[in-house]
């Protein structure tokens, strides 16, 4: 798409309508579903369009790129990093992300810790969970998760605002809705044994937001129904 605001404006509204209505279709209240930009592979603009419409937050899917992205970016925004995280890119990323989705090992929540720590900030993270038993895609299983959560909690310098998940690629409903019931009665099983809040349920994309709202989501992530089809990348 190239970059007109107005084309941005008609998507967007349409989105939010689409987020309305799965909402009044389960009973739920609109303010309840984030609607988050997902601006990977886009230029500034795309972040600038997002706030310029009044979204809060952006998603982007590589460190690097994000990173490079944010300095030529005036608007004030929340950066969320929803792609795979290697553990090399921890220290990037916890010093430059406002809240990391994609934690899906102990490992990582170790390495995203230390730089939090020695950034001497808190830094809010998603537990990314592989809530379709999908081998195409990254996250914890889900038997892993309590362990995973346990490790979390004790991080002094993260805050766990509750968890993450990707549909598996399907052209039956079915298992979308699966996954992200799945999602959803985790946290709620964690948050009851672990005595904890998790009020966060990343899920939902522009092809299944409907689902994941009827199940629960808390925000959903959203590139191609904004910004159109990605170019490619290089
Ligand atoms: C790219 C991406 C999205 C957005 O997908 P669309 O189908 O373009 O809406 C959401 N979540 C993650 C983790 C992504 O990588």
């Amino acid at each position: 798409m190239a970059p007109d605001y107005s084309a941005f404006a008609q998507r967007a509204d349409a989105v939010l309508a689409e987020i309305r209505t799965a909402c009044v279709q389960n009973g739920r209240d609109p303010v309840e579903v984030e609607l988050l930009a997902v601006t990977k592979t886009h230029g500034p603009w795309a972040p600038e369009f997002a706030a310029r419409f009044g979204l809060a937050g952006v998603g982007e899917n590589r460190v690097q790129e994000a990173v490079e992205k944010m300095p030529r970016v005036e608007a004030k925004l929340r950066w969320e990093l929803i792609g795979h995280l290697q553990s090399n890119k921890a220290r990037l990323a916890a010093t430059h992300f406002d809240r990391v989705q994609s934690v899906d090992s102990i490992k990582l929540l170790s390495r995203l810790n230390q730089a939090a720590a020695a950034a001497s900030k808190t830094l809010t993270v998603l537990l990314q969970i592989n809530a379709g038993d999908d081998p195409a895609k990254f996250g914890a299983a889900l038997a892993d998760a309590p362990g995973l959560l346990e490790h979390a909690l004790n991080q002094p310098a993260l805050k766990v605002d509750g968890l993450m998940t990707i549909a598996p690629l399907s052209d039956d409903a079915a298992v979308a809705q699966r996954t992200f019931a799945n999602l959803r009665e985790l946290r709620d099983r964690l948050a009851a044994d672990f005595d904890v809040v998790l009020p966060t349920l990343s899920m939902g994309m522009s092809g299944d937001m409907a689902h994941a709202i009827a199940a629960g989501s808390t925000q959903v992530r959203v590139g191609t129904a904004l910004f159109g089809q990605r170019e490619k990348r290089g």
